[in-house]
C-alpha cells in the first residue's frame, strides 16, 4: 500500500520513510504541505497520509481542511504527526479532518497499530464501495435476460440524445418484439418463454456493436439505442437483427421452435424528444407487425407527426 509522508525535518522523515519501507509500505515522502497536497490531487495518489502538523508553506491542517473539502472518495486516511499534545491542540487537529494523531516523539509500535488501524479502514471502504457498484449494476439489469431494465435503457437513451443534441451527431433507436410470443408461452409454458427471451436476448447482444445500449422494455419487447446510427445504419443493424433470430431455431425437449423479431427503426428528429422518438419506432413496429412479421420498418415523417402531433414538422430529416 501507499503511503505519502509529509515532513519538514530531514532527520525525522528518512527515518520515518526507512521504517514504512520495512513495514512493506510503498513510501512517498516530501517536505512540505504544498507538495503533500500537490501529490494528492493527482490520479492515483496515496489513501494514506502521514502529516506533519508545523511545516512550511500549508501546515498540516490546512492539508487535511483541503483534503476534506474535496470529493469524499476515494476517501484519505490522514494520521497527523505532531509535537502538542495539549487536549486543545488535539481536538482543532481531529476537527480539521485528520483521522488520528500521534504526538512526537512516537514510539514505533504505536505508530505500526495507528497505520495498521488506517489502513482497516481503506479496506472496509474499498469493500462498501465495490458491493455499492455491484448493487448498483444489479439494479439497472433486468434479471431473466441480464440486458439493461427499462428505466436504466431510458435513462441512457436521454443521455444519449442530450449527446447527440450537443454533437449534432445520429443517433437511432430501435423498438424489437418477438413475435407470437403469447402464442409460445401457451403452447411450451413459461419456462420456454422464459428461454425464447434470454436466447433472444444473447443473439441480440452479439449482433450489436459494443457501443450500442440493448435493454428489455416489456414483456417480450427491446429497445436499443443505437449513438451515433443514422436511419440507413439503424435499418442495417436491424436487418441483421432479425436475420440473427431467425436463423436458427430455439431448441426445447419439445422439439424446435421457430423465433422471429418484427422490429421498428427510428432516427434522431431535432423536434422529437426520447418519447416521440419511441412514439415513431413503435408505430413503425405496428406496421412491421401488420405487414407480416419477421420484418423491419423505418419511422417515417408521418409517424413523428403523429407522435409530436403540437409541432410541424420539417420534412428533411435522414
Ligand atoms: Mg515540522
Amino acid at each position: 500500500m501507499k503511503v505519502l509522508i509529509a515532513e519538514d525535518d530531514p532527520v525525522s522523515r528518512r527515518l520515518l520513510e526507512a521504517t514504512l519501507r520495512r513495514w512493506g509500505y510503498e513510501v512517498i515522502a516530501c517536505a512540505d504541505g504544498t507538495t503533500a497536497w500537490q501529490i494528492l490531487q493527482q490520479a492515483d495518489a496515496p489513501q494514506l497520509v502521514i502529516l506533519d502538523w508545523m511545516m512550511p508553506g500549508m501546515d498540516g491542517i490546512q492539508v487535511c481542511r483541503a483534503v476534506r473539502t474535496r470529493a469524499a472518495e476515494p476517501y484519505v486516511y490522514i494520521l497527523l504527526l505532531t509535537a502538542r499534545s495539549q487536549k486543545s491542540d488535539i481536538i482543532t487537529g481531529l476537527e480539521a479532518g485528520a483521522d488520528d494523531y500521534l504526538t512526537k516523539p512516537f514510539d514505533t509500535n504505536e505508530l505500526r497499530m495507528r497505520l495498521r488501524a488506517g489502513r482497516r479502514i481503506l479496506d472496509l471502504q474499498a469493500e462498501l464501495i465495490f458491493a455499492r457498484e455491484a448493487l448498483r449494476e444489479q439494479a439497472m439489469r433486468d434479471s431473466l435476460t441480464r440486458l439493461w431494465n427499462r428505466a436504466a435503457i431510458l435513462s441512457m437513451l436521454r443521455q444519449e440524445l442530450e449527446r447527440a443534441r450537443r454533437t449534432q451527431a445520429p443517433l437511432s433507436v430501435v423498438l424489437a418484439d418477438l413475435d407470437h410470443f403469447k402464442k409460445i408461452n401457451d403452447t411450451y409454458g413459461h419456462l420456454a418463454g422464459d428461454m425464447a427471451l434470454r436466447e433472444a436476448a444473447r443473439r441480440m447482444r452479439a449482433a450489436v456493436r459494443p457501443y450500442d445500449a440493448i435493454g428489455r422494455y416489456g414483456g417480450e419487447e427491446f429497445l436499443l439505442v443505437l449513438p451515433g446510427c443514422d436511419a440507413a445504419a439503424a435499418l442495417a443493424l436491424a436487418q441483421r437483427l432479425r436475420e440473427a433470430i431467425a436463423a436458427e431455431p430455439l431448441l426445447l425437449t419439445e422439439g424446435k421452435l421457430a423465433l422471429t423479431l418484427s422490429l421498428g427503426v427510428a432516427s434522431r428528429h431535432p423536434q422529437a424528444d426520447d418519447t416521440a422518438l419511441i412514439a415513431a419506432a413503435d408505430a413503425a413496429l405496428y406496421r412491421a407487425k401488420r405487414h407480416g412479421r419477421n420484418r423491419v420498418e423505418v419511422a417515417t415523417l408521418a409517424d413523428f407527426a403523429t407522435a409530436v402531433p403540437d409541432v410541424t414538422l420539417s420534412p428533411s430529416f435522414s
